[in-house]
């Protein structure tokens, strides 16, 4: 039986980082993808090679055409076929109302948010295809609630790069379910993150959780149970889905 591989993009901290740690509990090798902090990449490496997996670790800007498709060769000449790919990495910007937001931010957003999946789907299909010689695969693309609320006066530029990543997700379902691939998404609420802090509250969480049905945030393993899930035989017949992890929000 040949190793199963997981490459997750932007895994060096938050959710991506809880959800390599899963995927190796589960004996998956794993492709931990980063931008740029190198030192938290290599410390989950050591931690994930510890539990008696391969860990490869990689740099690259998955909103760089050229760098994605390096980094796909990366995890081929390193850990073999692909067999899971995680589309978790994105940016938040600190909040602002459509009156000051550039183009330049918002091109930035989608290129980071939306792009980024795309390419790096786009290369997840031509290895794991069953109509071009694959074996089959997974794509969990992690969205937010976001995507249903619109983060109006706030972050209407990250809402609407997820609703269009919820379309990805629907579409490229239908697209390649005939070859032997599923795809699906996780929408997260309030989850404890440096994501808040990089939307210029870094107490959000703590903030807002008291007016959630759960009146509690959620934790990066909580979101990383539900890719796992989706990403396993377990959950064989689903795709298109959406799983929303938002405390009843
Ligand atoms: P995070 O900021 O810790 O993780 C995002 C990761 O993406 C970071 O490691 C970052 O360096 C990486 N990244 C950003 N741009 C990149 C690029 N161009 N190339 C490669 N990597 C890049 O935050 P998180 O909360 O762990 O976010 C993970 C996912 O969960 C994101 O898709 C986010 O939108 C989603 N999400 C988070 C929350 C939350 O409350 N934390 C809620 C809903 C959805």
């Amino acid at each position: 039986m040949s190793k199963k591989v997981v490459l997750i993009t932007g895994a060096s901290r938050g959710i991506g980082a809880a959800t390599a740690k899963l995927f190796a509990q589960h004996g998956y090798d794993v492709c931990l993808n980063y931008k740029s902090n190198q030192q938290a990449a290599e410390s989950l490496q050591s931690e994930i090679r510890s539990l008696g997996v391969k860990c490869l670790c990689v740099a690259a800007d998955v909103a760089d055409e050229a760098q994605v498709v390096s980094l796909f060769e990366a995890v081929d000449h390193s850990l073999g076929p692909i067999s899971v790919l995680v589309n978790n990495a994105a940016i938040l910007k600190p909040q602002a109302r459509l009156k000051d937001m550039s183009a330049e931010r918002v091109n930035q957003m989608l290129c980071t948010n939306v792009t980024s999946a795309f390419i790096c789907a786009r290369e997840a299909v031509k290895r794991m295809s069953t109509q071009m010689g694959g074996q089959g695969g997974v794509i969990v693309n992690v969205s937010s609630v976001a995507a249903r609320t619109g983060s109006p006066n706030e972050y209407i530029d990250y809402a609407a790069s997820k609703g269009a990543l919820d379309t990805l997700t629907k579409g490229l379902a239908m697209e390649v379910a005939a070859e032997g691939i599923r795809v699906n998404s996780v929408r997260p609420g309030l989850i404890y993150t440096d994501m808040h802090r990089d939307g210029g509250e870094p107490n959000r969480v703590d903030r807002l959780a008291c007016k959630l049905p759960m009146q509690r945030g959620g934790q990066a393993s909580e979101v990383a149970e539900a890719i796992y899930w989706l990403a396993s035989d377990k959950s064989s017949f689903a795709t298109g889905n959406f799983i929303d992890l938002a405390g009843g929000l």
